[in-house]
């Protein structure tokens, strides 16, 4: 048989990773060995007299894909198979990881080297631009004295973060609300009631703390107003030392970006973001603001009026909203989990997310079976259809969904592969995991999610789908590498809309044993219910970030930061909240996380997830194929290649429409 050369020429390399970590005891010492013939290679690549992008960023590219071929496995395993052995390999790894990443952004050779580096393909000018830029914010430039300020900076900034995040938890963890009266827990769930109940001097009693758990348990069920005040107060007013925290918190930041050479902390973080410049973000959040607020005043005098009807409330307050919003929607919608589980059964939403994404974007999954590190854990080939019905083998994907009790909680998506050419032209393709903790299934009963469980699924598949069907050539802006932090959510969003649409849900909500498909009813609530005082929820994320992006815009301190906080509120909020409220102290997200000037991503991302949405479906929810096709080969195959919004322009001809948010929730303005 004569083979056609058109065969031959094909180098791919169609096989996949074998999961399986070979001694966890010897792990870090492989890992060290693994980093030190790198930090080799790269000495030697710096070393050389080469100029190309061909002979200096492949082949570091390649070494990126090799570690973490090797590193991803244990990280993995740590998080939904932990044990000691995994904990100690882990811990043991990270600092090894650490010093090398560390290492590499102060290369000051490498980035000379890097800098001279030339080319006529964009995808590898992306590559060199995003290595120039975090060379340059890691502070490589610098003269030597600044750099070693730099670095104090970063310690103490990172001390300081500690202390905040510390105070918070003290404060948190030192308050209780003791009631002794049952008539006061009337209507509080009975599970939170059971974890409220204890004994004082021989007495039951009920004790609230400040733990979110219990603190929302009172704050939405609690029939007692004064002490829903209380424990209000008490929350609002936590940490009062973390005053002194935000003051050398927001200076550090100031002085870090001003020796980078930016006017302040906002400039500095938009440097690596898709959002381009601070005004941009400012109009962006006063815009939804000012769509959103005249129904937000609407729902709070529905809410006003119906705290007064009810229990005779002259002036409703910050801590009412929660208590009579939940009464409210209990009198609008009434049904909960218990009613909504039983059609939501795991196997079978799986089956139909996996329709409804082959469907959407022309790919068959084929299911394996494989030997992993849990029984439950499926695992699937993904193939892409072309036009004429021809298969080709496209990436891999692990769905590990069930709560176990050496899992760690939550959900996430882990990349694993990328899709990439290698310096040796071989097509690598790309692979993941997506863990979730839904109820586990049993012989006798099977593994049931709330519609919040279906619509994190949706979520997790989303940024999945993101890193898997990636056709870049180039590793480092392949899949969801490179990819700018302020629209990473937007692929997750988009697929999460997904799963409030009626038409989507009736694919798989059939009662697991009547079979019965869910009601119309049931569906129309599931939608409704999610956009319950949709403009407040709106007001006040935006309250939050428009507070986030201002303070790092320049440097406020003592009372500057409440008094800025004032004025926001007085423009935005439909309920100001009581003077002694100090919000900023708790607000862990930018003082004890990474969102300094980042809290405005997430409503970034959700407009091209809502505009991204309803380009792709209908409106009696069937799908634009050609829209959703070209969503496909515009923004999901082609990861971090170029700016976000560039990527929209080419796939749609425009930019995201704002409105298509405010669409999204059914705001009427
Ligand atoms: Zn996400």
């Amino acid at each position: 048989m004569i083979q056609s050369p058109k065969i031959i020429k094909v180098i791919e390399k169609m096989s996949f990773q074998t999961f399986k970590i070979e001694d966890l005891g010897e792990f870090p010492e492989r890992l060290d060995r693994l980093l030190q013939r790198q930090r080799e290679e790269i000495d030697n690549i710096t070393n050389s007299r080469e100029r190309s992008y061909e002979a200096i960023l492949k082949p570091i590219q390649d070494m990126d894909e090799e570690l973490s071929l090797f590193f991803t496995p244990l990280s993995h395993l740590n998080s939904v198979s932990n044990s000691a052995k995994t904990q100690k390999a882990y811990e043991e790894s990270i600092p090894l990881l650490s010093k090398f990443s560390s290492e590499m952004s102060q290369n000051s050779a490498l980035f000379a080297k890097i800098e001279k580096i030339t080319t006529d393909d964009s995808e590898a000018q992306k590559v060199i631009e995003d290595e120039i830029r975090s060379f340059i914010l890691s502070g490589v430039n610098l003269p030597k004295e600044k750099k070693l300020l730099m670095e104090e900076i970063s310690l103490h900034l990172s001390e300081l973060s500690n202390q905040f995040s510390q105070n918070l938890l003290d404060a948190t963890n030192e308050y209780e609300l003791i009631i002794e009266d049952s008539v006061d827990v009337e209507g509080i769930p009975s599970i939170d009631l059971l974890n409220a109940t204890t004994q004082r001097d021989d007495k039951e009693v009920y004790r609230f703390t400040l733990q979110i758990p219990s603190y929302m348990a009172y704050m939405t069920y609690g029939t007692n107003r004064a002490y829903r005040e209380e424990l209000y107060r008490a929350y609002s007013t936590r940490a009062p030392q973390n005053a002194k925290v935000i003051d050398e918190i927001l200076r550090l930041k100031d002085e870090k970006s001003k020796l980078l050479g930016f006017d302040n902390y906002a400039e500095y973080a938009l440097e690596s973001r898709d959002a381009t410049n601070q005004s941009e973000v400012i109009s962006f959040l006063e815009q939804l603001a000012l769509l959103s607020l005249p129904q937000a005043k609407r729902e709070l005098e529905e809410l006003r009026v119906f705290a007064k009807e009810l229990d005779g409330i002259e002036s409703i307050e910050s801590y009412d909203i929660g208590y009579y919003s939940e009464r409210l929607k209990k009198e609008k919608f009434d049904f909960d989990d218990t009613v909504t589980k039983p059609y939501f059964e795991q196997e079978r939403v799986l089956a139909g997310l996996l329709d409804i994404v082959a469907e959407l974007f022309a790919v068959r999954f084929e299911k394996l079976e494989l030997n992993l590190w849990h029984d439950s854990v499926k695992s699937y080939n993904i193939y892409d259809i072309d036009e004429r019905g021809d298969e080709k083998i496209s990436g891999r994907i692990y769905f590990d969904l069930e709560a176990r009790e050496e899992k760690r909680g939550g959900a996430w998506m882990n990349d694993w592969e990328s899709h990439f050419i290698d310096s040796q032209g071989d097509i690598h393709l790309a692979s993941a995991f997506v863990v979730c903790n839904f109820s586990p299934s049993s012989s006798d009963n099977p593994s049931l999610l709330r519609h919040d469980d279906v619509v994190t699924l949706f979520h997790e598949m989303g940024h999945a789908i993101h890193h898997l069907f990636s056709k870049c050539k180039e590793r480092s802006v392949s899949g969801i590498n490179g990819v700018a932090w302020d629209v990473v959510e937007f692929p997750s969003q988009f697929l999460e809309n997904f799963a409030y649409e009626k038409a989507i849900l009736k694919r798989f909500a059939y009662h697991y044993e009547t079979s019965d498909p869910m009601s119309d009813l049931l569906l129309d609530k599931i939608k409704e219910s999610k956009n319950f005082q949709a403009a407040m929820g709106m007001l006040r994320q935006i309250e939050f970030a428009l507070f986030d992006f201002k303070l790092h815009q320049s440097l406020y301190q003592g009372d500057e930061v409440q008094e800025l906080l004032d004025t926001i509120r007085a423009d935005i909020s439909p309920l100001i909240p009581p003077k002694y409220n100090k919000f900023q102290h708790g607000f862990a997200h930018i003082f004890g996380g990474g969102y300094a000037a980042g809290y405005y991503s997430y409503k970034w991302a959700e407009v091209l997830s809502a505009d991204a949405f309803f380009s792709c479906i209908k409106d009696d929810g069937g799908f634009d194929e050609e829209k959703a096709r070209g969503y496909k080969k515009y923004i999901l195959s082609k990861g971090g290649s170029k700016n976000m919004s560039q990527l929209y322009q080419e796939w749609l001809g425009r930019k995201a429409d704002l409105k298509s948010l405010i669409k999204l929730y059914e705001i009427e303005s």
